[in-house]
């Protein structure tokens, strides 16, 4: 399959269109430039902006193919399933109205740094983005920059230990370090390469009936048109391949795969470009 051609669907098509609607009524000279790159997006022709859900979906298909074709088959050899990562270090939250390119990249290092010193098993990783809210509490709602990722092999009880200690709980995260085992549907691999962003908010709920007590619950609910302006213009600037970032994998099959996702998109701060 060429990863080119992923069909993007309606609801893509949908979310595409009203990003592009709100950087025009941002009507910053960044978000007009931006809004003009969006609408030029199309298939011969792809932006390759970061803030692309388009492009996002096509380079989503490209990750699972990768991981078809360089970790999979491993995986099955060594334990008969992949294992995902999903880590969500304290240093990615971001206050609200402070997220830019530079944000990410400072995070990008130091998450992918300590990934190369826990020598984890071959791996694909991707960076996420969520708007954390918990209203009607004392915590503010935060940028949460953190990542995925999909390796061969279950990580041994010392690199557990080893993450847990490099990224300490905190009160609002209380997971910083989740693996679990991955079973064979392809929708847990796209899951963690998704390119869609949302706003998660965490609420306090008291059953009616029943002898369960209070219970935090989490809903994903779409960013507010501020939110999704500001995340558009880091993520542009940062970069759409940029959010990959592989262990033990050759460097031709990662370009093979992916590389035409790292190139920068038109417009795109050349400064930044590389980062
Ligand atoms: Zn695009």
């Amino acid at each position: 399959m060429d990863s080119l051609m992923a069909e993007p669907s309606l609801s893509d098509i949908y979310e595409a269109e009203a990003l592009t609607k709100r950087l025009k009524r941002s009507a910053s000279p960044e978000s007009l430039n931006l809004a003009s790159i969006l609408s030029q997006c199309e298939p011969r022709n792809p932006c390759f902006s970061g803030a692309c859900i388009i492009c996002g979906r096509r380079m989503q298909a490209a990750c699972c193919e990768l991981v078809d074709e360089r970790l999979r088959s491993l995986a099955k050899q060594v334990r008969g399933r992949m294992t995902s990562y999903h880590l969500v270090p304290a240093y990615g939250m971001v206050d609200v109205g402070n997220l830019t390119h530079r944000s990410i990249s400072a995070f990008s290092k130091k998450v992918f740094r300590l990934l190369s010193e826990a020598k984890v098993s071959p791996s694909a990783f991707c960076i996420d983005i969520t708007l954390n809210d918990m209203p009607n509490t004392e915590f503010k709602p935060y940028w949460c920059i953190h990542v995925h990722g999909i390796a061969v092999d279950w990580p041994s009880a010392e690199q557990v230990y080893n993450l847990k200690q490099a990224l300490t709980r905190s009160s609002e995260i209380k997971r910083p370090v989740r693996v679990e085992p991955l079973d064979e549907r392809l929708e847990g691999v796209a899951y963690l390469f998704k390119p869609e962003r949302s706003r998660r908010e965490r609420s306090l709920c008291t059953p009616v009936f029943g002898h369960r007590g209070p219970y935090h619950d989490t809903h994903r609910r779409a960013l507010r048109p501020q939110q999704s302006v500001e995340l558009a213009l880091a993520e542009h600037d940062y970069g759409l391949g940029q959010r990959i970032f592989t262990i033990g994998i050759s460097s031709s099959s990662v370009q093979y795969y992916v590389g035409r996702f790292k190139r920068p998109p038109e417009g795109l701060n050349p400064f930044v470009v590389g980062v």
